[in-house]
């Protein structure tokens, strides 16, 4: 039903009481070690709502590819379009300071490596029924493949986003059917100030995208959807929120979800923001994912 073409990471999360400066050496509490990776959390997030899902990206050779392997089996189900490429997995060292302050490293590691042809052999691109989601965490080439032979619905999430909307080919605007940035990378897109995208400049920004549907999300404010000239905000359930980790990849995987049943761009997002608030009420980006049960016995939204 839906296919996330995108990154895998293992991430290594420290709790620091101040973010260290340069030169500077500081004590952290445990290190807790994370399934990550947007593409990898998307497609937790689309298994928990009760789709299937396929994953295709590059995990290393080394036992801890093989782990990071083994838990999205287990979490998302078809991982076999997971390349084993030579070397380590993609990587992000996160600190996190106490007022939830963070730094965050990137490795890309087996994530730079996903190639066009391990792209082209993914099958289920092809299926007009599928939603095929993917991120920028793997190389523009990678997207572009996906975004060509993808016959169902493509769903671009600019993250991490580029320093501006020309950085992406021009291929791949075209191909995009929806995408789906958050308020921060609206504004790279756009070449403006984050802090202006909000009201009238954020409705005109979204539209002078050169894309006909955009989705943007908005935090607790909940998210914007312009689709062609209908542009509709859908505010966020007011939630007590513990830890907003994963909050958008949780969106973009519910959001695929809706439009995998058919839903249209605006009912799709209602349901996205529905699971996000839930996601954000639980600590960890994937265990606070929300199941289909869940999401209907909660009373958010
Ligand atoms: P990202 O996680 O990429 O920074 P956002 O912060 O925009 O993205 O969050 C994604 C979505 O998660 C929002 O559109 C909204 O639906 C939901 N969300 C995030 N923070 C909150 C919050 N405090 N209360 C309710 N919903 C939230």
């Amino acid at each position: 039903d839906v296919v996330v073409v995108g990154s895998v990471n293992r991430d290594l999360v420290i709790e620091v009481d101040a973010l260290p400066a340069p030169g500077e050496t500081v004590r952290g509490g445990p290190a807790v070690r994370l399934g990550g990776g947007k593409g990898a959390n998307q497609a937790v997030a689309v298994a928990r709502l009760g789709r299937s899902v396929a994953l295709v990206g590059a995990v290393g050779t080394d036992g801890d590819s093989e782990a990071l392997r083994a838990e999205l089996a287990a979490e998302a189900g078809d991982v076999g379009r997971l390349a084993a490429v030579d070397g380590p997995p993609g990587h992000a060292v996160v600190l996190v300071d106490r007022r939830a302050e963070n730094c965050i490293v990137v490795s890309p590691g087996a994530n730079a490596r996903v190639g066009v042809a391990a792209v082209e052999a993914a099958g289920a691109l092809r299926t007009a029924a599928a939603v095929v989601v993917a991120q920028l965490e793997i190389p523009a080439a990678a997207v572009v493949a996906a975004a060509r032979l993808a016959r169902g619905t493509f769903v671009l999430n600019p993250a991490p986003a580029p320093s501006s909307a020309a950085e992406l080919p021009q291929e791949l605007w075209s191909l995009v059917d929806v995408l789906v940035p958050n308020r921060g990378e609206l504004a790279r897109l756009c070449g403006v100030a984050e802090a202006s995208l909000a009201g009238a400049e954020l409705a005109r920004s979204a539209a002078g995208l050169p894309c006909e549907r955009v989705v943007v999300t908005l935090g607790a404010e909940g998210a914007l959807v312009r689709d062609g000239e209908q542009v509709e905000l859908i505010p966020a359930p007011a939630v007590r929120a513990a830890d907003t980790t994963g909050a958008g990849d949780t969106f973009c995987g519910a959001l695929a979800v809706g439009l995998a049943e058919g839903r249209t761009l605006t009912e799709a997002a209602r349901f996205a923001v529905r699971a996000a608030a839930v996601s954000v009420t639980r600590t960890g980006a994937r265990t606070a994912m929300p199941t289909r049960a869940q999401l209907a016995a909660g009373s958010a939204g």
